[in-house]
């Protein structure tokens, strides 16, 4: 009998994992259930070249429909609302053009959790008013674009990725932007200060108000958002909000159907569940990092892509393993920011190029003498040798880093030997 593969999540995972499935020689059915009303489209662009009007929504798509039909590859839009794994099933609200509520039961043989992550909302006095929006998918994004007013007030609440990367794209549209972050720096989480500082420089000059050490405590307006207020008492006129504080992993379908979740869907190297037949990737995931030594769930396109190829190969019975070195990128103005592996628990920081009046410098984090990070700002060249370092762990000396007049390639030691394992 034909066997049946159901993907849950219709997004950079699950576009991802359906080609692999392919490609490792799957010849079942494979249906991938969304509850978007698109075939998955690239997220990244939502607060950049789409939010600045120059991509479209027609550009976003991973693969055209085409592919997918090629490939024999189904879709429908729904709601997934419980896994029965004694009987291997799903329920399914809300199916193609049904908006009435009506569930069905689908049958799999094996399943794919690719549900990634929703946004972290705040609960404060106003926070329901018009006006105030949050940011991950292409409704979201289609909102903000049509509140975009030369000239008009935005203020961003969150100052990690969507909220500068946001506020980048409004105050290029002509918006005047206030940002505010609870936090003491900008990015405080994933970068040392001086990283920090560049950027807090490059928002201010661009026309960005940044205010860190400060908490929203409530929203006023006549229906629809005026002002921001703060628990110090400030308050700042606003005709747009975008709250960007984080995400939270969708797990709760996997919890209900007694799959070990912590901070995400637990997988192990080959991103299967605590049910052989049921594997997860993406945002959603849990995963032992061989680099690092530890469990991580990522948040980012490049670990939702590899883990997708991982879970594929598993499905098909394919023992393939990640051993993938997390890696990331954020577009801001004329900044493309790389950064190559995780800066946590570093002890020494080496800044190779002008970060205080330049646009251009990477910053190398080292732990005990090894490279375990690196934020490469208009620096492609030192990105790829810093993921090469790290992934193979191969011995450099920190000081010569800082010398521009050593040139990149010369930063690998000629017998660069490859160091004993990281570990924790
Ligand atoms: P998601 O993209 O979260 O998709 C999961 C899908 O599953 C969603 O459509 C969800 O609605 C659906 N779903 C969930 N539960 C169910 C259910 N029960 N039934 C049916 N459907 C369900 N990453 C980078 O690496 N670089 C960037 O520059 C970058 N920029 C970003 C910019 C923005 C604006 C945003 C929002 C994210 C950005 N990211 C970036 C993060 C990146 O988009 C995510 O890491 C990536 O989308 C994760 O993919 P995923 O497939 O795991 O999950
Ligand atoms: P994020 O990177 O977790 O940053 C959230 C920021 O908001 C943090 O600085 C956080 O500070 C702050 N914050 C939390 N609660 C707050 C509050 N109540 N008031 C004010 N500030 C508050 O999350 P994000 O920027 O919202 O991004 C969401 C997701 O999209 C993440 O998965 C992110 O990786 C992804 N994304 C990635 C990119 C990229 O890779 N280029 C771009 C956009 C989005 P604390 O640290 O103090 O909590």
């Amino acid at each position: 009998m034909t066997r049946t593969c159901i993907v849950i999540g219709a997004s950079h995972a699950a576009a991802q994992l359906t080609t692999s499935l392919r490609q490792e020689g799957w010849e079942g059915n494979i249906l991938v259930i969304g509850d978007e009303p698109h075939l998955p489209y690239h997220r990244p662009p939502l607060s950049k070249a789409f939010l600045s009007g120059e991509k479209t929504a027609e550009s976003l798509p991973i693969r055209p429909a085409a592919f997918y039909q090629k490939n024999d590859i189904q879709f429908r839009q729904g709601r997934v609302t419980a896994i029965n794994r004694d009987q291997q099933t799903l329920t399914l609200v809300g199916g193609d053009g049904e908006k009435d509520g009506k569930s069905e039961q689908l049958s799999y043989d094996k399943l794919a959790l690719c549900t990634g992550a929703r946004v972290r909302k705040v609960e404060l006095p106003g926070s329901d008013l018009n006006g105030i929006h949050y940011l991950r998918n292409m409704a979201d994004a289609e909102s903000i674009t049509a509140s975009v007013v030369d000239g008009r007030h935005a203020v961003i609440v969150g100052g990690g990725y969507i909220g500068l990367e946001t506020a980048a794209s409004l105050s290029q549209l002509g918006m005047r932007v206030t940002l505010l972050d609870r936090g003491p720096r900008l990015l405080g989480r994933v970068t040392a200060s001086e990283v920090s500082e560049f950027y807090h420089r490059v928002h201010t000059e661009g026309g960005v108000r940044i205010h860190t050490n400060i908490a929203v405590s409530g929203f006023s307006g006549n229906g629809r958002v005026q002002k921001v207020i703060c628990a110090d008492g400030a308050e700042f006129p606003a005709d747009l909000v975008v709250v960007g504080v984080g995400v939270l992993p969708n797990t709760e379908l996997a919890e209900a159907a007694g799959l070990n979740v912590d901070n995400g869907i637990m997988v192990d190297e080959h991103c299967r569940t605590s049910d052989q037949n049921i594997v997860a990737a993406g945002d959603c995931a849990n995963q032992f990092n061989s680099v690092y030594g530890c469990r991580i769930r990522l948040e980012s396109v490049p670990n939702a892509t590899e883990q997708a190829r991982v879970a594929a190969a598993s499905i098909c019975a394919q023992n393939r393993t990640s051993e993938f070195l997390p890696w990331f990128w954020s577009d801001q103005y004329d900044l493309k920011l790389q950064i190559a592996g995780l800066s946590r628990g570093y002890d020494q920081l080496v800044i190779r190029g002008d970060r205080r009046t330049g646009r251009s410098f990477a910053a190398f984090y080292f732990r005990e003498g090894r490279l375990i990070a690196a934020d490469c700002v208009n620096r492609p060249q030192e990105f790829v040798l810093s993921k090469r370092i790290i992934a193979q762990n191969l011995a450099v000396q920190p000081d010569r880093f800082a010398d521009e007049s050593v040139p990149i390639r010369e930063l690998l030691l000629a017998d660069s030997p490859a160091l004993a394992s990281a570990g924790g």
